[in-house]
């Protein structure tokens, strides 16, 4: 395998540069990964150095009439990956830390996502640099607007279709659609997801990562030959993705012990109301408060001993710090880069069986999928197709990648790198280097 090609510098804005530790740093974790994957396949050195390069990254600054008359210029990003498989998907982030290293970095994590679930699209990411807790819905509009707009040549449903992300919701995504639309002319609700329901939004996308965390837990039990029912979890994270995966795996039998959020974690040992967790969630905001289980720090909720932790709230919370510490025997990751590439090795050692991100929230993307083909055929499927079509890809996925693993004595993740990244190599050697 050819040596590792230099990359093009990437840190055009870094705003917070000390997070960006080496152990930290979303561009090297998925590269260490993807880099494991492709010596393992023995990918030949041309292909290997298209896949280590992003396909596009366009950088826009945008300008927006605020609404105290002045006029402020924000960074826009927008980053395609790999369109190799199909059109770029991936979602758009508002956030004062978002730097092109990081959509970069998720940008390929889409790609490899999409292959992994074998639906046909590519990977992209998009970001604006702004603070959107202190700007006005009147702002939001303007700056999303213009973003659409200055970012218009990629988009489109058969070549970038985005998606919501941290900071970004339905709303905006409407907004998307209707710039576009009035652009081209026609209403065009395929050129992004994560729409509202009533303008082509798919049923069943709220819970749709969630789901896939439950499926994938559930599968990962079976292969350990350890029951569903009575299975202890612990969640961290209780916003879309943790809240959905806890009240799935109570639904299914498992006995939910602990969850968390941003204000703390609660524990309790004979098992949490998720539901009535929820509905307090739905009235507070937060868990803070919540009096039917004992507050316990979130570093204690990551070393319980329990059967299943569903990591469901940021990046880099299972680091060299406290790998050791786990004595969890599944950790199904529903959250995208909850575990450092250098805790990977000690999870390894302790034998514990990593569902990683890149299968085990895959379920959001795969349903962002049946909306955009529901919306360019013009169907509304019911739920429960939703549901059961979902079930079909994301147990398929997970035996793809099993298998992969027993085969090559691999863990899960670099088995799902593998497979994923193999998709997108067949693909790139099937259609050829256009001259
Ligand atoms: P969300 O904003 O709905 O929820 C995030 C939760 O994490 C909140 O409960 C928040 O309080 C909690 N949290 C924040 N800081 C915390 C901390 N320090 N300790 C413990 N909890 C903390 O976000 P979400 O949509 O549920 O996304 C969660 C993760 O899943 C992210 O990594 C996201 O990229 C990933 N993901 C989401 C989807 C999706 O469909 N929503 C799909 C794929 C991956």
């Amino acid at each position: 395998m050819a040596s590792v090609p230099s990359l093009p510098t990437h840190n055009i804005v870094h705003p917070d540069k000390d997070r960006f530790l080496q152990e930290e740093n979303p561009f090297e974790a998925m590269m260490s990964r993807f880099d494991r994957a492709a010596e393992l396949l023995d990918l030949e050195p041309g292909i290997y150095k298209v896949l280590r390069h992003p396909e596009k990254q366009i950088t826009t600054y945008i300008p927006v009439m605020m609404d105290n008359g002045e006029v402020e210029v924000f960074t826009g990003i927008r980053v395609l990956y790999n369109t190799s498989r199909g059109p770029a998907k991936g979602g758009i982030r508002f956030d004062k830390n978002v730097n092109l290293d990081e959509v970069t970095a998720l940008a390929a994590w889409m790609t490899w996502k999409c292959a992994v679930v074998n639906i046909p699209f590519g990977g992209a990411k998009g970001g604006v640099i702004c603070d959107p807790i202190n700007m006005s819905v009147g702002e939001l509009e303007r700056l999303t607007r213009r973003y659409t707009a200055s970012i218009i040549q990629t988009l489109g449903p058969d070549s970038d279709v985005p998606a919501p992300d941290v900071n970004t919701n339905e709303r905006m995504m409407a907004w998307i659609m209707d710039t576009y639309s009035m652009r081209v002319g026609h209403t065009v609700t395929a050129v992004v997801t994560g729409k509202p329901v009533e303008m082509g939004g798919s049923l069943g996308r709220r819970e749709a990562t969630g789901r896939g965390v439950m499926l994938c837990v559930k599968e990962a039990l079976a292969h350990l030959g350890m029951p569903v029912k009575g299975a202890t979890v612990a969640v961290q994270g209780f916003g879309n993705v943790g809240s959905v995966s806890a009240d799935l795996l109570a639904k299914e039998g498992c006995k939910i012990v602990a969850i968390s959020d941003r204000t703390g974690a609660w524990h309790n040992p004979k098992g949490i109301d998720v539901a009535d967790a929820i509905a307090y969630v739905a009235k507070h905001k937060v868990l803070e408060g919540y009096t039917k289980a004992t507050q316990i720090s979130n570093e204690e909720l990551i070393a319980l001993d329990v059967d299943v932790l569903v990591p469901a709230a940021l990046e880099n919370v299972i680091t060299t710090k406290n790998a050791s510490t786990i004595r969890a025997k599944v950790i199904c990751e529903g959250a995208n880069g909850p575990t450092t590439a250098a805790a990977d090795a000690i999870l390894d050692e302790k034998g514990v069986f990593v569902v990683p991100d890149i299968l085990a929230n895959a379920g959001g993307v795969t349903v962002s999928y049946f909306e955009w083909v529901q919306d360019r055929g013009g169907y509304f499927w019911t739920e429960q197709v939703v549901n059961d079509r979902l079930k079909e890809i994301m147990v398929n996925s997970f035996q793809a990648v099993l298998q992969l693993s027993k085969q090559h004595k691999v863990n899960m993740r670099t088995a799902a790198y593998m497979l994923s990244i193999s998709r997108v190599a067949t693909v790139h050697r099937l259609r050829g280097i256009y001259a």
